[in-house]
């Protein structure tokens, strides 16, 4: 009478704990401040032009990748994935990521490990 089906499919996640990054002095630039800064300095040594138009990109750059607050918050999401339980950590970035321990697909979204 009583069923005990294990609902495996929608609907199946964990709670995500978004723990933000200690930023200490100058934060460190993402990879695309980082394209900037290089793209300017070396648009820099192609002459005349390339100063003009290199130096402020460099000069954006490096203000974007030191002392500009990034927009996305930078952090972990700590919690427990939905498939096995065991613990497990994403970076802000990644939407979606596999479990270390049972290598079952994890979403992340809305702060919750969601059971892909
Ligand atoms: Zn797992």
């Amino acid at each position: 009478m009583i069923e005990m089906a294990e609902r495996a499919h929608d609907g199946k996640w964990t709670k995500a704990v978004f723990v933000p990054e200690i930023r200490k002095g100058l934060h460190k630039p993402n990879a695309i401040e980082w394209m900037v800064m290089v793209t300017g300095v070396a648009l820099c040594s192609v002459g005349q032009w390339g100063v003009f138009i290199g130096a402020p990109v460099a000069l954006a750059g490096v203000y974007l990748g030191f002392f500009m607050a990034s927009k996305v918050e930078r952090g972990l999401y700590l919690g427990e994935c939905p498939h096995c339980g065991a613990a497990m950590s994403a970076t802000h970035y990644q939407e979606e990521l596999g479990c270390p321990s049972c290598h079952a697909v994890v979403k992340v979204r809305n702060e919750r490990f969601e059971a892909a």
